[in-house]
């Protein structure tokens, strides 16, 4: 058998061959003591793999461990400290413009303590910022009190929840007056659809507020629609009502939607009892415009609808700061 040189296959640190091994054909591999070399050399790239793998997994692992801390801790935050997050880290101010609007023509806004006031701006601007506002029918333009006083009555409906900007509903779609529906082939005020749309006929919008005081507001009546539809969608903004609360408000009203059928109108209109979202939208109508007949009317259905939207309108500021 002729002997032959180490031929080059492998560096210098994992070369185990020597002049020893018997080399015939590159195709036709046969070495003396083959058991004796080439256990260290498999060894060695099995070593080398197996360190590779292993650093490779501890540094996935490492990854793993600081995006999960990361999510931890972003979780706990926004568990304990989400709606103070959501109400002190406001930047933006509300424009000039929009603020005089509010001041000549928003009860609600009027009657906020003064630093109630900022966050409500703040609010509503970034309200504001969020939507995208759509001109239809006898509607050409929409004016920057259309813009406010819509974004006014969002965050007046969604005062006691910080983080509540209606995410799920992006558009909102303003007629002049009445419009036509091809789909249910009727006249509307206005509606609210799953697919992200609020439509409003901006004549009725402004009776509900010119006329406070009636228990007929359409904007409110129309959030409160999409509220409860954003507290069932998953997203940012999803579950944000108490559960218990919400239970208890529907016993409570499937109640008083019986005696309205079987009675006719009581303190809410006959119109509540077409079904519970119904129901519940006309409840958060009278909520805010007849706070006090309403508790006088049902005490227990007054404190459950406080405790359902986090806010009380029978308190109000004894003075205003400004
Ligand atoms: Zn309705």
């Amino acid at each position: 058998m002729e002997r032959s040189k180490l031929l080059p296959y492998f560096s210098s640190k994992s070369c185990y061959f020597s002049e020893s091994i018997n080399v015939i054909q590159p195709h036709n591999l046969i070495f003396e003591g083959y058991q004796i070399i080439q256990i260290p050399l498999l060894l060695d790239i099995t070593s080398r793999l197996v360190g590779f793998w292993l650093i490779a997994l501890v540094l996935m692992l490492l990854i793993g461990v600081i995006i999960n801390f990361y999510k931890i801790i972003k979780g706990v935050i926004n568990y304990f400290f989400k709606d103070h997050i959501n109400q002190y880290l406001l930047i933006t101010r509300l424009k000039p413009h929009f603020k005089k609007i509010l001041i000549q023509k928003f009860g609600y806004y009027q009657q906020l303590s003064a630093e109630n006031k900022l966050v409500f701006e703040k609010r509503v601007q970034k309200f504001i910022n969020m939507k995208e506002f759509i001109p239809r029918g006898g509607i050409k333009t929409i004016t920057p009190e259309m813009k406010v006083l819509i974004a006014a009555s969002a965050i007046q409906l969604t005062f006691g929840y910080p983080g509540v900007y209606f995410r799920h509903f992006w558009k909102i779609i303003l007629y002049e007056n009445d419009y036509y529906s091809r789909i249910t082939q009727k006249y509307h005020q206005g509606e609210v659809n799953t697919r992200g749309f609020i439509i409003l006929s901006w004549t009725n919008f402004v009776k509900g507020y010119d006329e406070h005081t009636k228990g007929r507001n359409l904007g409110l009546h129309e959030l409160a629609h999409a509220l409860k539809i954003e507290n069932a969608i998953r997203n940012d903004e999803y579950n944000f009502i108490d559960e218990l609360v919400l239970k208890s408000f529907y016993k409570l009203a499937g109640e008083e939607i019986t005696k309205i059928r079987s009675e006719g109108a009581t303190f809410f209109r006959f119109y509540a009892s077409t079904n519970i979202h119904e129901f519940f939208a006309v409840v958060v109508e009278n909520f805010f415009e007849r706070p006090d007949e309403f508790y006088k009317y049902n005490q227990e259905l007054f404190m459950l609808t406080t405790n359902l939207l986090k806010q009380n309108p029978r308190i109000r500021p004894s003075t205003t700061d400004d």
